[in-house]
């Protein structure tokens, strides 16, 4: 038996997959193999046809950022003529904009901006709170936590619990990149190690937030590197539920091939094949995470609708302004009606989700969105 049939079928047992055995999986080319093993475990965890998608809005609320990580084309130095904080109203009006048509999740993400007072952040999550009180924000990525820290003085859980008590509800995973620090230091030397941007998700888990977990792949890293990082998400998520977190820890895992266009970093553009035997791997790898999220920002929407047969469950968010990614080259848009669309043609069912994975609303046969975003380019 070839040692890829071996780990598969070890997984299709229910028997967990090693460090090593993924590995194996990551060497292999057998794509079509790996899909079908991570479809039968997705069907077995979410038997129905469904998939998921939010209505959400991203809000890069600023892009100046003294991080300086070489992949990134969305950043200003601090003192840049190009560098903005959006003022408060332009937010709030973003935010009416994604209620007006049915949305209910604000990702709030920017760059990492020394300038900006701990206050800032908890003033605009009360404001968004007061008048937006249906809305969740799943806002801030571990790197502008932990500067949200230093400028504090508080400690990672008082940061988290302040921001918290303020309306920050759950942590998107950006910046997860690849877990662990011989990667982190070539390609975002200043971002912190590993354990910072994990130390940063349990300390969310503590407070009582939930909180999505992402891969980058792409940098250069070996192939034990991108197992070592899915090992590590798993078994941080062992350690939330047996130390009894108020939280089920990453509802949500999400990967995408690094875009070089525009960056300082020179690699060739992973292949899209790639990226299906990755979102499996991720399948069959984290079976203590529920949901996988297509990546259509980056990848497009037909290989996130063939992502949907390699265990993914999910379309993730309508997501307007993806300026981080856009800015690298990638310019994919999709509003409601055509996330509804490239389900449906999946031969799957869609509906629209809540940031904790509720189900709000089944789209059955012939429904459309009553309203929508306009489209962007
Ligand atoms: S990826 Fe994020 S942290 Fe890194 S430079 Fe860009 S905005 Fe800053």
């Amino acid at each position: 038996m070839q040692q890829v049939d071996r780990v598969l079928d070890k997984a299709l047992q229910g028997e967990r997959i090693s460090l090593e055995d993924c590995i194996v999986l990551l060497e292999s080319d057998e794509i079509e193999k790996m899909g079908r093993a991570a479809d039968e475990i997705m069907r077995r965890r979410h038997p129905e046809p469904i998939v998921t998608f939010n209505i959400g809005r991203n809000i890069n609320y600023t892009n100046v950022c003294d991080v300086y990580c070489r992949f990134c084309a969305f950043y200003r130095p601090p003192g840049s003529k190009e560098g903005y904080v959006l003022p408060d109203e332009t937010i709030l009006q973003k935010i009416q904009e994604t209620v007006d048509v049915g949305g209910d999740e604000i990702l709030m993400q920017g760059g990492v901006n020394p300038d900006l007072p701990f206050e800032y952040y908890l003033n605009i999550l009360r404001k968004i709170k007061d008048r937006f009180p249906g809305i969740t924000m799943h806002s801030f990525s571990p790197a502008e936590i932990q500067k949200m820290k230093v400028l504090s003085g508080l400690s990672l859980d008082e940061t988290l619990r302040e921001l918290h008590e303020a309306g920050l509800d759950s942590l998107p995973g950006g910046g997860g990149e690849i877990l662990d620090d011989r990667t982190r230091r070539k390609i975002s030397r200043l971002k912190g190690s590993w354990t910072d941007w994990m130390d940063t998700m349990k300390a969310a888990w503590r407070n009582g937030m939930n909180t999505t977990a992402t891969m980058v792949y792409g940098f250069g890293e070996s192939m034990e590197e991108r197992a070592l990082h899915m090992l590590r998400v798993r078994e941080a998520q062992d350690e939330c539920k047996e130390l009894g977190y108020p939280s089920p820890g990453f509802l949500a895992f999400i990967t995408w091939p690094f875009q070089p266009d525009n960056t300082n970093l020179k690699r060739e553009k992973s292949k899209p094949e790639e990226y299906l035997k990755m979102v499996a791997i991720n399948r069959i790898m984290l079976d203590n995470i529920p949901n996988m999220q297509a990546s259509w920002v980056t990848m497009g929407p037909e290989i996130g609708k063939q992502s949907l047969s390699y265990g993914v469950n999910d379309f993730g968010s309508t997501m307007l302004e993806e300026n981080v990614v856009s800015a690298a080259g990638t310019t994919h848009k999709v509003n409601i009606e055509l996330i509804l669309q490239y389900i449906r043609e999946a031969g799957k069912i869609p509906a629209q989700r809540n940031t904790r994975y509720d189900i709000l609303r089944v789209f059955h046969e012939g429904e459309h969105a009553e309203r929508d975003f306009v489209m962007q380019n």
